[in-house]
């Protein structure tokens, strides 16, 4: 059965059409950038042919999946030959809220509460509603599965996700933690119990997402209790260009010394800070690596607070936790930056103990969503 994977962002759009019944690989994928400007792109993959990369004029989300359908339909390529071949669509949403536990069947209703999600995920839900509203077009027979990035973390106790500030606040606004990377958090979990063969019910870990956006999650009996990203993707570890945990007061204090207004000051440790801002080099891990060897000790200090703030979260989930199984690096920086592993490996050990495995596992996000939309749409036939 195939099934597509459609993942909006605010200018792009990715995809991925996996056979889910075959060997759970991809069969092609790509990217439509710069959505909107002059000159938009398609990187189109078909597996085990070459790369294509071309220029289109493509002004909005709804004509990006249109050339995406294009692009899966094209006679030389052959992936598909009619749109109705795709059974399923299966779109990554950042923000599910209080509501959504689980990948869900959309219709309207679905539909709705995503956007009453929207103030909370102002850059990243409302591109997910285009993405969804033109693929109900566009691949017309096939059901739509929304996959959030909040779910997993739906198991969180009321005393985790609670802030410490006034609870009318929770009340009136939903200001408590949602955690985000749930798909990629529960991905490479379930891999962990897999390798140490174990059931995931009776696995502990901690798993450490390291990309663009960096977060660490304790998992245990199959679910996640507790994450380091809260009401919005800026809390916890210390990321490319995010600050990640920062005093309050720090905030208050900037505005007035460098006269910002709430958005300025949330531009800055959005956009301008973590492994960037402390730098003052680039939020790229490369690009740091690069200048430590070339001895920048600013390159050097923004490596070591990164490194630090993750021993931290890791230590609390040990705390948490009790028993750790294992621990676990995954995403572009947790994947290619062994060295990260090791230090953690080390240093952590007398805290961990012996038995606890530390591991690094690529992370699949896109076929967790192809099989959460295949376990929905498989009973629909
Ligand atoms: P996203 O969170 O957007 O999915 P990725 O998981 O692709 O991001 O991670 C992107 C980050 O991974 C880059 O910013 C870069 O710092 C880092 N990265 C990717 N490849 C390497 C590498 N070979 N060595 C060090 N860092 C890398």
């Amino acid at each position: 059965m195939l099934i597509l994977v459609i993942n909006c962002g605010s200018s792009s759009v990715k995809y991925d059409l996996f056979d889910v019944d075959g060997t759970g690989r991809d069969l092609c994928r790509g990217i439509v950038e710069r959505i909107g400007e002059d000159s938009s792109i398609i990187t189109h993959e078909v597996r085990g042919a070459e790369k294509i990369c071309k220029k289109v004029s493509c002004r909005d989300h709804h004509q990006a999946v249109e050339i995406i359908r294009d692009a899966l339909l094209d006679e030389n390529k052959s992936v598909i030959s009619e749109a109705s071949e795709v059974k399923g669509v299966g779109h990554r949403v950042v923000h599910g809220g209080e509501e959504f536990s689980q990948s869900t069947l959309i219709d309207d209703d679905v539909i709705k509460s995503i956007e009453k999600f929207v103030p909370l995920a102002p850059l990243h839900n409302p591109p997910s509603l285009e993405g969804i509203k033109s693929c109900r077009k566009i691949f017309r027979s096939a059901p739509q599965v929304a996959v959030f990035d909040t779910a997993f973390h739906h198991s969180m106790e009321k005393y985790v996700y609670c802030y410490g500030v006034k609870y009318e606040f929770y009340e009136k606004y939903g200001i408590r933690r949602y955690g985000f990377h749930g798909t990629s958090h529960r991905y490479v979990a379930a891999r962990a119990a897999e390798l140490l063969k174990k059931p995931f019910k009776e696995l502990n870990a901690i798993t450490v997402h390291l990309g663009n956006g960096c977060s660490a999650a304790a998992v245990s009996g199959g679910r996640s209790v507790d994450t380091s990203m809260g009401f919005t993707p800026l809390e916890g570890l210390v990321m490319g260009t995010r600050s990640g945990d920062i005093d309050p007061a720090a905030v208050t204090f900037l505005m007035q010394k460098e006269g910002l207004d709430g958005e300025g000051v949330n531009d800055i440790l959005n956009k301008k800070s973590g492994l960037l801002g402390v730098s003052g080099i680039s939020n790229d891990m490369r690009d740091i690596l690069k200048a430590i060897d070339a001895g920048d000790k600013r390159a050097q200090l923004a490596y070591d607070v990164f490194l630090y703030r993750i021993k931290k979260y890791i230590g609390s989930y040990a705390a948490v936790l009790g028993r750790v199984d294992a621990v676990v690096f995954t995403a572009g920086i947790g994947e290619n930056v062994p060295a990260i592993k090791d230090t953690m490996q080390k240093d952590l050990r007398p805290l961990m103990g012996k038995k606890t495995k530390f591991l690094i596992i690529a992370t699949n996000e896109e076929l967790l969503i192809a099989k959460d939309t295949y376990g929905i749409v498989k009973n629909m036939e």
